[in-house]
């Protein structure tokens, strides 16, 4: 079969569809009309997040049998278009999981050993040991909002650091909680308890401002809280104001409302340390997002349900 990949992709997964014996067409550059102009050729399409696949390209993709997104967000793929032709659309969300876990504990220490701080302290030709006075993760109690697969990844590192970890995740029972380790509990309960609260949810209707002042409020003063997941689900403005006044130490930041956030107080304040989407920005994640991706093709093309299938319709 004919495989045409239009972003660039780490080689290993093209290898692997190499290996299986289709033929792999490599153009991350193409244009939208020279795509639309060679897609009837192709039987499967590899993209990121560059190529819009529009209804118009699935129309012209008529020898067309799978879709793949080396990635997450499906946003850039008409999907109800591939649906409606019967097009299984794969993607790769589980590609990121490490890496986004290990930002997480990245933001975590360099917030309370000001890490950010006094490497910019020093390159300015101060030496501020007294300023800089920390405190350890070890003892602390670690609040997940959100403990599928990045959440009980950071769950299972910061118990490695002997921290407690309590979660709020209404969609998982309080035993599977208890066997990743943590203990199930309420939001409002988490918001006073935990001494860290780290948000691993997907940003729905549910989770927009789940994190707002009210909640904010109901923090301890001491307490950190850190977003790697999305930026919808902290509301900005009460953030801003929360640490302006105190109401907690101080957050991290990888996910934002708008993206960059050009002109965001949050730029200015000097408790928060922000990160420009760094999550899944590394060369293992990248490998197994063109891995994953790469299966899902292999395992449509085969006849068989792909591990990541977002239009699991197709099927029925
Ligand atoms: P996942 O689907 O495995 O886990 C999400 C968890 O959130 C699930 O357990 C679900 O039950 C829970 N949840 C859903 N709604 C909830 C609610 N209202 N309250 C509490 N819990 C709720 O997803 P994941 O792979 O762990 O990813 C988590 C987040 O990380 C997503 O928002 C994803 O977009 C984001 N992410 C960010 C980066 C980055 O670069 N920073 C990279 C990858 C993923």
């Amino acid at each position: 079969m004919k495989i045409l990949v239009t972003d660039p992709l780490a080689s290993e997964g093209l290898d692997l569809l190499r290996q299986q014996g289709h033929e792999v067409d490599y153009r991350p550059d193409i244009s939208h009309d020279e795509l639309l102009e060679a897609i009837a050729r192709y039987h499967g399409l590899i993209v990121r997040s560059r190529t819009k696949v529009t209804r118009e390209i699935i129309e012209a993709g008529k020898e067309l049998k799978v879709i793949a997104r080396a990635g997450v967000g499906v946003d850039n793929i008409d999907v109800r278009a591939a649906t409606e032709r019967r097009i299984p659309v794969v993607n790769a969300p589980a590609a990121p999981t490490t890496s986004v876990a290990e930002l997480t504990l990245g933001h975590m220490l360099a917030l309370v050993r000001h890490i950010p701080k006094a490497d910019a302290s020093m390159k300015g030709g101060r030496w501020e040991k007294r300023a800089l006075m920390g405190v350890e993760l070890k003892g602390k109690t670690l609040g997940l909002i959100g403990i599928g697969r990045i959440g009980a990844e950071v769950c299972r590192l910061c118990r490695a650091f002997g921290m407690e970890v309590i979660a709020y995740d209404p969609y998982l029972t309080a035993e599977r909680i208890s066997e990743l380790g943590a203990e199930k509990v309420e939001l409002g309960e988490l918001l006073e308890r935990a001494d860290f609260i780290s948000i691993h949810v997907p940003l729905t209707p549910e989770t927009r401002g789940m994190i707002d002042i009210d909640a904010l409020r109901r923090m301890k003063p001491t307490a950190y809280l850190i977003n790697c997941a999305r930026g919808g689900v902290i509301d900005e403005g009460d953030l801003v104001k929360a640490l302006r006044e105190g109401m907690i130490a101080g957050a991290a930041l990888d996910v934002f409302a708008e993206e960059p956030p050009i002109g965001s107080p949050l730029l200015e304040l000097d408790n928060v340390v922000l990160t420009p989407h760094l999550g899944g920005s590394t060369k293992e994640a990248q490998i197994r997002a063109s891995i994953d991706a790469a299966e899902g093709v292999i395992a449509a093309l085969d006849g068989k349900r792909p591990k990541y299938l977002v239009n699991p319709e197709v099927l029925s």
